[in-house]
């Protein structure tokens, strides 16, 4: 999974985050095309013009993929999935996306939406490449091949079907629209994508083996195959157990609530100490929720304020982490906030806190389900055909 990413720009609304293993990326290839490969295309390529066209080839191929991603989270969007960031990581790029596709016919879109822009940006590299007269710099046509050459391996390795990446997306929606159920077409996909994992693992440590070192980049591809792979079946799964659940049958109950309106001071001695919970809803006079108050902010807090602050001036209002007592689990777990918080609380239709529903309610449930449904017991809620 991508680590902490930074934001460098924000584009048609959509924030655009970087890794800080894309930069070291950025660097290895400068670092291998300067040295290795442009050395070899232009003849007599002076060391520092080499490494400059390094670099200028490394961001030509950043912009190539966070347009890629543009291309997916566009389509997403006028499906009314909400993108909320595009991160360019380790091997590529990841548009963050809030929920899934509804139907198999959206997702396909999605799908072929970014392998789709690819191919258009691969054709004008490949026109330009034609259309140079014989008088242009041999630097400038290297770059120009550099580009159509990477752009064509990206389409390539893209269409793969191996799920999560792109051509497993397409063959997820397929399966999906064949068998009109969006778990069992993921856990097939997941599988696929783990199987070319796996092979080129086996592959890259062949080739290795044989001497070529590059084989070592086929088999961390691999590595972080299998695992992407395993993560997107982990969540297929938590959407199938947790889809129609809903909050009020998974919750913690009863909640011990705050007034909003006592000294952070009284909520640490009265509340926080003698109930040893770790957050408490903040609620007003008539008991209706203003919001979360959990250790960690109370942490973060300067201790001399604790006796002039309100709760209510602490607490974190986000709507993000609050849920009505007939409103969908799955949808929560998609919920940054709640991943951030680990914790969100259940309402009534009033807006009085009823309990709080937990990561560790969630997980709980999770591992009963798991006890209930070992690989290769027929699920109940499915029919025996395939
Ligand atoms: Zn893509």
């Amino acid at each position: 999974m991508p680590g902490r990413s930074f934001r460098i720009a924000r584009i048609a609304g959509i924030p655009v985050g970087v890794s800080p293993w894309w930069l070291a990326i950025v660097a290895l290839i400068t670092w291998s095309l300067g040295s290795g490969y442009f050395p070899e295309v232009v003849h007599g390529i002076a060391p520092g013009a080499s490494y400059a066209l390094g670099l200028a080839s490394a961001l030509l191929l950043f912009a190539s993929i966070l347009v890629h991603e543009f291309g997916h989270a566009l389509v997403a969007r006028r499906h009314g999935i909400q993108v909320d960031e595009i991160d360019l990581w380790l091997l590529g790029g990841v548009a963050m996306m809030h929920g899934d596709a509804h139907d198999p016919g959206a997702e396909l879109r999605y799908a072929l939406a970014g392998p789709a822009v690819t191919a258009v940006i691969a054709a004008c590299f490949g026109a330009i490449d034609l259309l140079l007269p014989s008088s242009t710099p041999e630097i400038l046509s290297a770059l120009i091949g550099y580009q159509l050459l990477i752009n064509c391996m990206i389409l390539g390795f893209n269409l793969l079907p191996a799920f999560p990446l792109d051509g497993g997306r397409v063959l997820r929606a397929l399966l999906w629209r064949r068998s009109g159920d969006m778990g069992r077409a993921t856990e097939t996909a997941a599988n696929v994508g783990r199987g070319f994992g796996y092979l080129l693992i086996g592959l890259g440590a062949l080739e290795f083996a044989s001497g070529f070192a590059q084989g070592i980049w086929l088999a961390v591809i691999g590595f972080f195959l299998v695992g992407a792979a395993g993560a997107q079946s982990m969540s297929a799964q938590v959407r199938t157990v947790f889809s129609g659940v809903d909050a009020k049958s998974l919750m913690s109950s009863p909640v011990v609530t705050i007034p909003a309106e006592i000294s952070l001071e009284r909520a640490v001695r009265d509340y926080f100490v003698p109930y040893r919970y770790t957050a408490f809803p903040a609620v007003d006079a008539q008991g209706r929720q203003v919001g979360l108050l959990t250790l960690t902010q109370l942490q973060a807090a300067p201790e001399e304020q604790r006796a002039s602050m309100r709760v209510d001036e602490l607490a974190d209002r986000d709507p993000q982490l609050t849920i009505p007592e007939q409103g969908d689990v799955s949808g929560l777990l998609e919920r940054p906030a709640f991943a951030r918080v680990g914790r969100a609380v259940v309402l009534d239709p009033r807006g009085v806190p009823v309990g709080l529903l937990s990561v560790t309610d969630v997980e709980r449930s999770m591992r009963a389900f798991r006890l209930a449904h070992r690989p290769g017991t027929p699920r109940a809620d499915q029919s025996a055909v395939g």
